[in-house]
C-alpha cells in the first residue's frame, strides 16, 4: 500500500472490522445493536480503570487501591455493585499490574488512538485504505521493543499461532509503525520491532506474537481482500459458528442458509 491524494475512495478499516470481515463480511457490515449487552459495559468499564490506573502511574501518582479504584472510577450504573462486575474488575486491574510487572513493561501511553493517512490499495487505482484502532497500552521492554497490549474481559485467548493469523494483528502491527512515524519519543524510546498481546488479567493468561514478514504479508493480503470486497459492495456470506450471534440469521434473511428459507418447524 502507498499513501495517496484524497481523490481515491477510501475506506476506514479497523482491527476489529478486519476480524470480523475475516469471519463473515455481510455480518462485519451489518449494524449491530449490542448497547444493551452488559458484557460490553463492564468491558467498557474495566478498561475505563485500566485506562485511569495506567495514567496515574505515568504521572507519578501512588496506585489506588483496586477497591478504591473500582469505586471511583465506575459510572453510577445499576451494576456498579453487583459483586460479579466488582470480582472481575479486581482481578483484571490486580492481574494487569502483575502481567506489566513480571515482563518488566514500562507503559509509554494508557488509551491511545492512532490512524494512518490514505494508503493507496496495492492492485487497484483508486481505492484508499485508512488504518484507525485504538491502543489500550503502548509499552516497552527492556531491549526497547515495543509492546502492544490488547486487554480482554472475556475467557478465550487465541494461541500464538491463531494471534499471528488475525488479521487485527496485522493492523495492530502496522498502526504500530505509524506511531512510532508519529510520535518521536516513542520512536527514540524503541526499536522497530513489534509484539502484539491479547490478555487475559483476570485470568493471568496472555498470547503474544511477533510477526514475521510472511506472516505480516498474509495479513495485508487478507485486510486487502477485505477493502476491495467492500469497496466493490461484494459482501459475501461465509457460514461458521458466529452465525450464531448473527442479526440476519436470527431474521432469517441470510443467503447463505437458503435451507431454512423453505419453511418448517423452528421449534425443537
Ligand atoms: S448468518 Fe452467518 S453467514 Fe449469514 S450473514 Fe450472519 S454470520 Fe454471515
Amino acid at each position: 500500500m502507498v499513501v495517496v491524494p484524497l481523490a481515491a475512495r477510501a475506506h476506514k478499516m479497523t482491527p476489529r472490522l478486519a476480524d470480523a470481515a475475516q469471519e463473515c463480511l455481510l455480518r462485519a457490515i451489518t449494524p449491530s445493536n449490542s448497547e444493551g449487552s452488559q458484557a460490553l459495559a463492564w468491558g467498557n468499564a474495566i478498561h475505563t480503570l485500566l485506562k485511569i490506573d495506567m495514567r496515574r502511574q505515568l504521572a507519578g501518582q501512588a496506585p489506588l487501591a483496586p477497591d478504591d479504584l473500582i469505586v471511583r472510577g465506575t459510572p453510577r450504573a445499576p451494576w456498579r455493585d453487583d459483586p460479579d462486575y466488582f470480582k472481575l474488575a479486581h482481578a483484571c486491574i490486580i492481574g494487569m499490574r502483575a502481567y506489566l510487572d513480571e515482563e518488566e513493561l514500562e507503559v509509554l501511553r494508557a488509551e491511545e488512538f492512532v490512524r494512518t493517512r490514505p494508503r493507496r490499495v496495492t492492485g487497484t487505482t483508486d481505492v484508499a485504505v485508512v488504518l484507525s484502532g485504538r491502543f489500550d497500552l503502548v509499552c516497552r521492554r527492556p531491549d526497547g521493543r515495543l509492546v502492544l497490549p490488547d486487554m480482554k474481559t472475556g475467557n478465550r485467548l487465541p494461541s500464538d499461532m491463531e494471534l499471528a493469523a488475525l488479521p487485527s494483528t496485522t493492523i495492530y502491527t502496522l498502526l504500530g509503525e505509524e506511531l512510532r512515524r508519529q510520535d518521536a519519543a516513542i520512536r527514540e524510546r524503541t526499536t522497530d520491532s513489534i509484539e502484539i498481546v491479547h490478555i487475559l488479567p483476570h485470568l493471568a493468561a496472555c498470547s503474544s506474537v511477533a510477526l514475521r514478514p510472511d506472516e505480516l504479508d498474509a495479513g495485508r493480503d487478507a485486510v486487502r481482500a477485505a477493502v476491495i470486497a467492500i469497496d466493490r459492495e461484494e459482501y459475501t456470506a461465509i457460514r461458521g459458528e458466529w452465525c450464531a450471534h448473527c442479526p440476519i440469521y436470527a431474521a432469517n434473511t441470510c443467503p447463505a442458509w437458503t435451507m431454512r428459507q423453505g419453511g418448517g418447524s423452528e421449534n425443537f
